[in-house]
């Protein structure tokens, strides 16, 4: 794969993101792939998903997992429903990240992602000791599969995910770095993230956004923007992506799939901003 490939964050069926049909109109050679709906996730569909990627020329470069039940509505509800964390549903998750590791077997991809939601702050707590263990498990089944699995950034600090990731001590965990996540969320300055996480980010998320007014940071949402028109600043986002000797895939998230048509021409821009950028500092 050249240098920097563009990518996009599309769904098998009705999803989060984009539809395969837009991806190809506009020429966008690869995807992170957003995993089917249990009642979709057959290795039928597998076969046929691939088929048609194959088709097109595009490669799937990380399958994500999400689950029933999560929210983003809020910052406390989103801590609430997100992920691993969650303790009420955390074993029927944990069997079903696996089954989506699986999947993402069957297509072909070594890597799977996750948002594993708001990593507790006591490293001594029940909490915090129970996610580990299961992480633990969960990234077992998925070194079974030959693959490795990619964090989500910006529900807890730089400083806090490389301690979790240090406690969990496995060698097939790493990052799928999120700029913008770092300012909706309120956990920090993005750039300064990215430099110190720098060593296990394995994929990336070109997204932009714009921080919440200060009082309001951590507990109400910045907004995401179109790329270039917030807070991240991409052209110091990749220069810093170049300087940690990053070459995989950037690829767009777009997260409007309430309207269809303007995700569509927000990605078609964000295409041209990055082959633009990558052009110039590549
Ligand atoms: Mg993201």
């Amino acid at each position: 794969m050249e240098k920097w490939p563009i990518g996009v964050f599309a769904s098998v069926d009705a999803g989060l993101g984009v539809h395969f049909d837009v991806v190809q109109e506009l020429g966008i050679p690869t995807i992170q792939l957003h995993a089917p709906h249990q009642d979709t996730r057959t290795e039928q569909t597998a076969k046929d998903f691939l088929g048609r990627c194959s088709d097109a020329g595009i490669v799937i470069t990380a399958v994500f997992g999400g689950f029933e039940g999560e929210s983003y509505a809020d910052i406390p509800t989103t801590v609430r429903t997100v992920g691993l964390v969650p303790e009420e549903t955390r074993a029927a998750r944990v069997q079903e990240m696996k089954e989506i590791s699986d999947f993402a077997a069957q297509l072909g991809c070594t890597t799977v992602a996750l948002h594993i939601g708001f990593v507790p702050e006591d490293r001594n707590g029940d909490s915090y000791q129970g996610l580990l263990a299961v992480t633990r498990e969960l990234l077992d089944h998925v070194a079974g599969n030959g693959q490795c699995l990619n964090l989500e950034t910006g529900q807890e600090t730089a400083d806090h995910l490389l301690e979790f990731i240090a406690d969990v001590e496995r060698d097939n965990l790493f990052i799928n770095f999120d700029p913008a996540n770092m300012i909706l969320y309120g956990t920090g300055d993005p750039i300064e993230a990215l430099k110190k996480v720098g060593k296990y980010v394995r994929s990336v998320h070109c997204k932009d956004g714009t921080w919440a007014a200060p009082e309001k940071r951590g507990k109400e949402w910045g907004a995401e923007v179109p790329l270039g028109e917030g807070d991240v600043g991409m052209e110091t986002y990749l220069r810093t992506l170049k300087d940690l000797g990053y070459d995989g895939p950037l690829t767009i998230e777009r997260e409007i799939a309430h309207d269809r048509e303007r995700q569509k021409a927000d990605i078609g821009a964000a295409v041209n901003l990055l082959t633009e950028l990558r052009e110039r500092i590549g």
